[in-house]
């Protein structure tokens, strides 16, 4: 029996995709293998890799002098990345909003002057800094922002206005809610909150900006060498990509990111209107700046959170138990987790909140 999978990462893909999956898994576009056992230099894969990033573009209007690359190592390995290839002056600025904001604002301090510019982790990271106030250091090289924060349940509601180039971590949000790519340098995401299963880092990133990686930059980490080639500089993580190819196949299918954006906050109105009107539940993000994909809450008693993630295991509702630094639960509600899933979870937590008055 399928569950309603309201894990954070890796995360729900939909039925239909995997079915798909199946259904090819041994014979891959009549190749007679599967598309884990085919070369990467194969026409077929080289198809699927040109398809998948044609449908990148598409869903999300990336500019022609954009590059799309599709990468190894996570989100993490990005945090490096990102100054090795742009950090030319030797500093940038970072605003921390979260665990993965303050990693990527630590590895960036291991290439250069990685400034704080904007920190909040006074009231337990529960609200993004008025953007509009920081201080942005003269002549960085770029703004480092993570745009949703998976863990506190917190996303942007605007963005930076700065003359340094916009860097994003979008991983736990991409294609979730329209993107203005113009408006960033460089985009990146880990594929397994949103886009497929995990293995693949997506880079999307104005070329004229990738031109000039530092001397230090592994040539695996350069993103203009990863251009170059196709992102076929070596094996790329192919089924991950072909898995992505089929998402986006779906998504487009099913009226692209405009559409899915307004089931997104649809869902998640559902629920925090839900959460806001009950006597239990507390989510503890500041209205303006509640993430659409990731739902944070807690009943305030640690006990009755494990009961509650205990019984709604049974119920066939799984993966709620909270990240470790915030505890209670949180429901993670992406691009895959359909409108009945959210129902069938607002339901369970009426009945619970019922019985433990
Ligand atoms: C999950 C996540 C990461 C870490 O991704 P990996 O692919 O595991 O390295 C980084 N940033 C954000 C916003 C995330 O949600």
């Amino acid at each position: 029996m399928r569950v309603y999978n309201f894990s954070a990462g890796p995360s729900a893909i939909s039925s239909e995709v995997l079915k798909k999956a199946r259904d090819e898994f041994l014979d891959f576009a009549g190749t007679g293998m599967s598309v884990t056992e085919i070369s990467h230099r194969d026409k077929a894969f080289e198809a699927v890799v040109k398809e998948t990033e044609s449908l990148v573009r598409e869903l999300l209007r990336v500019p022609e002098d954009y590059c799309v690359i599709f990468v190894q190592g996570g989100a993490s390995t990005q945090f490096a990345a990102v100054p090795l290839n742009l950090m030319r002056n030797g500093k940038a600025d970072y605003i921390v909003t979260g665990n993965f904001a303050k990693k990527a604002w630590q590895e960036g301090l291991i290439y250069g002057d990685a400034v704080k510019i904007g920190d909040s982790s006074d009231k337990l990271y529960s609200y993004i800094p008025d953007v509009d106030k920081l201080e942005y250091t003269e002549g960085a090289d770029y703004v480092h922002i993570t745009s949703n924060n998976t863990i506190f349940g917190s996303r942007y509601s605007k963005y930076p206005n700065c003359k340094a180039p916009l860097v994003a971590d979008m991983s736990s949000e991409i294609f979730s809610r329209n993107t203005d790519v113009s408006k960033f340098g460089v985009i990146y995401a880990g594929a397994q909150k949103n886009l497929a299963p995990a293995g693949l880092t997506i880079v999307i990133a104005k070329r004229s900006l990738i031109q000039e990686p530092l001397k230090i930059c592994p040539t695996m980490l350069k993103w203009k060498v990863q251009d170059e080639n196709g992102s076929l500089y070596n094996t790329p993580p192919a089924f991950p990509i072909y898995m992505a190819g089929l998402v986006l196949k779906e998504l487009k299918e099913k009226g692209g990111v405009e559409a899915i954006q307004q089931i997104n906050e649809y869902k998640a109105k559902l629920l925090y209107d839900f959460i806001d009107g009950s006597a239990l539940y507390k989510n503890c993000v500041e209205p303006e700046f509640r993430s659409i994909m990731n739902v944070p809450f807690v009943t305030g008693n640690a006990e009755l959170d494990a009961k509650f993630i205990s019984e709604a295991k049974q119920a066939g509702l799984v993966s709620l138990k909270g990240h470790r630094l915030v505890g209670g639960m949180r429901a993670s509600i992406y691009n895959a987790m359909p409108v009945e899933g959210v129902k069938a979870l607002i339901n369970f937590m009426k009945k619970f909140e019922t019985e433990n008055k």
